[in-house]
């Protein structure tokens, strides 16, 4: 178990939030500002509990010194101000005396904001490479630091595990402690029947998410571009849906292994091109062996849908990762509506996405509110979802 907020004395303490505001900026205009308003219950327990506290995230990419005032925080204070209804006192550095005078001056009830952590990165990479002395820097200026930044969990960075390694308290947010728990809990823990429903692009991409959950799930359901190279392993024909070539062994391998536990679609929504906007497309849907050479899988069938809900009748934990089809196109968004459908209908189920596109696929569906946990980090959770460690929640204190 990991050290939470609740663990630690805040009072009269500098508290140093690593928080993820990496929100979508448009010409310096916060476009879904979501990432913020997750962050607000550790940063409002902090100062109910008598803390100042310091925060800062990075944003973006800052590969030069031009990238840098696109790249500013200052934006997130403004907006952070407005949701929190107080004084966020923005320091427009990662560094130096302003930074340093602006903490020591701090009162008890007072937030301070400083600028974009990855304004380090120029020169030398220094919070994307966790240069040491960044981190004991950072350190210096606090005195507990609060990692709730699970979205950056699975890098190395000075604003998580360089700080870490240089205060005494470092303990996990409630975002932090949420995720933790939920994700971890599903894959280490999880009330059984454990189904994980795997789509997206790309059998590479999820090698080791496979992997890991054949040995913990339950039943494996297998949906999206990647269903093509399984397909191919069992010898049906493909036509001109995507599908890697170079992982068709690979997905032979993991159907012997697997003894029955992968489940993949069995009839799947071909078109004859890969829709642009305003195409006209042929449409139609096939049973999975029966693929035209000349069309192109794009979404899974209903056929599909009802098997994938007779195996997860009953099941009391769901994972899923990665979408069913090109749910970004309307035709092409059925199957994926329908999964988010069959899971929001489950009784008793820990339903859980973990995934960049998965995630948004169900926001945009509407289906935010009917799952147990959305996690807010694509590529953290996907770790998470292969068994690794993550730098970023190991530096947090064990209880
Ligand atoms: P996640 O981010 O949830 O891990 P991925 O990044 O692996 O998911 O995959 C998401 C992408 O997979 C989406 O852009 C979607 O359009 C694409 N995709 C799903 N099914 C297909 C398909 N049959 N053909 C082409 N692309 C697909
Ligand atoms: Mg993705």
């Amino acid at each position: 178990m990991k050290k939470t907020i609740r663990d630690v004395n805040l009072k009269d303490k500098k508290v140093l939030i690593r928080v993820d505001f990496n929100v979508p900026m448009k010409n310096g205009v916060i476009t879904n500002d979501n990432r913020i308003v997750q962050a607000l219950p550790t940063i409002n327990y902090a100062l109910e509990n008598g803390a100042k506290v310091i925060l800062f995230s990075h944003l973006g990419r800052v590969k030069e010194e031009a990238d840098k005032a696109a790249n500013s925080l200052a934006p997130v204070a403004k907006r952070l101000e407005e949701l929190l209804n107080k004084k966020v006192y923005f320091v427009p550095t990662t560094r130096g005396k302003e930074l340093e005078d602006a903490v020591n001056n701090m009162k008890v009830g007072d937030v301070v904001m400083f600028e974009n952590t990855r304004w380090e990165d120029v020169p030398d990479k220094k919070e994307s490479k966790n240069n040491p002395e960044l981190g004991a820097y950072w350190a210096s200026l606090g005195d507990v630091f609060v990692n709730d930044a699970f979205g950056t969990a699975h890098r190395a960075h000075a604003s998580n595990a360089g700080i870490a390694a240089n205060i005494k308290d470092s303990v996990a947010g409630f975002l932090m402690e949420k995720e933790i728990k939920f994700i971890g809990d599903a894959v280490d823990n999880p009330v059984r029947p454990f189904v994980a429903i795997l789509g997206g692009a790309k059998v590479s991409d999820k090698i080791s998410v496979i992997e890991n959950l054949l040995t913990k799930a339950d039943k494996i359901l297998i949906c999206g571009a990647m269903a093509y190279t399984f397909y191919k392993a069992q010898g049906w024909e493909v036509g001109t849906s995507k599908c890697e070539d170079d992982f068709v062994e690979f997905a032979k391998g993991l159907l012997e292994k697997a003894n029955g536990k992968i489940v993949l679609p069995c009839d799947t929504v071909v078109s004859d091109k890969f829709p642009e906007d305003g195409d006209v497309i042929v449409k139609k849907t096939v049973a999975s062996n029966a693929i035209p050479a000349d069309m192109m899988g794009l979404d899974v069938g209903m056929g599909t849908i009802e098997l994938f809900k007779k195996e997860l009748q009953g099941a009391k934990t769901v994972v899923w990762n990665g979408p069913a089809g090109v749910f970004e196109v309307k035709e092409f968004a059925v199957g994926t509506n329908a999964i988010c459908e069959a899971l929001a209908e489950l009784e008793g189920a820990t339903t859980i996405i973990g995934g960049g596109d998965s995630a948004s696929a169900a926001i945009k569906l509407g289906y935010e509110k009917k799952f147990t946990h959305i996690s807010t980090g694509g590529g953290a959770s996907l770790e998470y979802l292969e068994g690794k460690e993550l730098p970023g929640v190991a530096c947090i204190n064990d209880k």
